[in-house]
């Protein structure tokens, strides 16, 4: 089977396995950028907690983040860890907003996707799997996000090279795909389902994996990435 009929295949036989997964869980766009920021490098129970304290101390908000110090937001998002960094990632972003934006995230998602993606790249801390999570889940645009999950399981179906990059993954979804927000939404929660479940790092566990039907017959499964 050509790779991207795979992929346009994986999408319901995951959905059908597990189900939507209503991702992001956050009450507005602005509490999904703070949320794609604090989950760098921890679970989401972690950012949980650090979003629960910034609605406490009244710091979910962009003008509350740009006056309160450094040091104080740090300990304020703590449970995220690496929170020191997180702080200064978060006021990068918090920058980018009011210097530019008037600090109105709606001026800042006003913008075409390519140059929105561009804008959010550009901020120091904010690599590719957090810029497009933003573009994705808080701005609605029709990008996908790439993780690690994701490239462990194309590289174990062959699907990819071990050199590949994010852009390459990302174009070779994008390519198979219709840009469809609520797919690309839906589409990488249920791969880092089936990464969490079935796909780990550690060892691939293909029995009972809903995409176990998709490796080649006889194909081994890579287990180098
Ligand atoms: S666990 Fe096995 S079947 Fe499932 S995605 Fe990974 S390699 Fe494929």
């Amino acid at each position: 089977m050509r790779t991207d009929e795979k992929i346009r295949l994986f999408f319901p036989a995951m959905l059908s396995a597990y189900g939507p997964q209503g991702w992001w869980p956050a009450e507005t766009p602005f509490e999904v950028v703070i949320g794609a920021i604090l989950t760098q490098n921890t679970n989401w129970k972690n950012v949980e907690q650090a979003i629960a304290n910034l609605k406490r101390e009244g710091l979910l908000d962009a003008a509350a983040l740009a006056a309160v110090a450094d040091e104080r937001l740090a300990e304020v998002i703590r449970p995220a860890g690496y929170y020191r960094l997180k702080a200064k990632r978060l006021k990068n972003f918090i920058r980018l907003l009011t210097d530019e934006f008037g600090g109105d995230l709606d001026a800042l998602f006003a913008l075409r996707t390519a140059a929105l993606r561009e804008r959010v790249l550009g901020v120091t801390g904010i690599g590719p799997e957090t810029a497009d999570s933003i573009v994705l889940y808080a701005a609605g645009r029709p990008v996908f996000v790439v993780d690690a999950y994701t490239a462990r399981l194309f590289y174990r179906h062959g699907m990819i090279e071990g050199d590949a990059t994010y852009e390459d993954i990302q174009s070779l979804i994008q390519g198979a795909l219709a840009d469809d927000v609520a797919l690309f939404q839906e589409c990488h929660a249920l791969l880092v389902e089936v990464g969490k479940r079935h796909c780990k790092k550690r060892a691939a566990e293909c029995g009972g994996c809903p995409l176990k039907k998709f490796l080649e017959e006889g194909q081994p499964v890579r287990e180098m990435w």
